[in-house]
């Protein structure tokens, strides 16, 4: 079985005092796509933004490549979140200012890829995912499912080793959210990438290996599947599987 490469330990989180996780333990493993599933409340973004280090965790710990990643400073966990972690946010956070191919430039450019190589890498992400002929255009002048495989091409262009992905196939209909998953699983399976995918949509689930679902913040269940592997060791064992 393939290494873990992005770990949450008893992640607990509260904004204010309200408590939104409570004891979360998840683990993915390279070459996995893990779904976290889970009704709109449940905590699956707050649970994505833990693993991103984007919010630091009341209690509890992440580790990436096998190193504490938490408790780095911001400085550090930006760095290793910009060379290690690919982020498809549920909002959308590409810099209006930027063209779409400029954006999916970005990480390339910022780890100091020559602009020719970027522009030629970007392009070939936004073919994958449809939307190459949007290149030279602003974000407001495509729509927000163009928009939406442009942040996934984004995520995907330095093939990071993992991929968190918040709700990226929301606002697309189902054949342009099958190009988004099927570039995930690829990445996947050809370079070992770590996908971990929110969604409340058991169509979208199914193209992961193994499920964890949320309720009220807490891990209710964890299903193995047909072609990863079953959650009966580590960690999420523990919650058992849902009925
Ligand atoms: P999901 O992604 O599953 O819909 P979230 O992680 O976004 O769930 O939210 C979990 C809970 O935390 C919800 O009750 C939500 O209203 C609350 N919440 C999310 N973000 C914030 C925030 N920035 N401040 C206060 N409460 C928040
Ligand atoms: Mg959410």
């Amino acid at each position: 079985m393939s290494e873990i490469v992005l770990e949450g330990r008893r992640l607990t989180h509260s904004y204010g005092n309200t408590p939104v996780l409570g004891d979360v333990d998840v683990a993915v493993r390279a070459g996995e796509v893990v779904a976290v599933m889970g009704p709109s409340g449940s905590g699956k973004s707050t649970l994505l933004h833990l693993l991103a280090g984007l919010l630091k965790p009341d209690a509890g710990e992440v580790w990436l490549a096998g190193q504490r990643f938490d408790s780095l400073s911001e400085r550090r966990r930006s760095d290793r979140r910009l060379r290690e972690l690919g982020f498809v946010f549920q909002f959308g956070d590409l810099v209006p200012e930027l063209t779409v191919g400029e954006n999916v430039e970005l990480p390339l450019r910022l780890l100091g890829t020559r602009p020719a190589r970027a522009r030629a890498r970007a392009h070939e992400m936004l073919d994958r995912l449809g939307v190459v002929e949007h290149a030279g255009k602003r974000l407001s002048e495509v729509s927000g499912g163009q928009a939406q495989r442009a942040a996934v091409a984004r995520a995907l262009v330095h093939t990071p080793p993992v991929i968190l992905a918040d709700e990226p196939t929301g606002s697309l209909d189902t054949t342009t959210g099958e190009l988004v998953l099927e570039a995930f699983v690829q990445a996947a399976k050809d370079q070992g990438t770590a996908v971990v995918l929110v969604t409340h949509e058991l169509r979208v689930a199914s193209w992961a290996a193994r499920d964890v679902l949320l309720r009220d913040g807490r891990i209710v269940g964890a299903t193995g599947a047909t072609s990863g592997p079953p959650a009966t060791s580590g960690p999420l064992a523990a919650a058992g599987a849902p009925a």
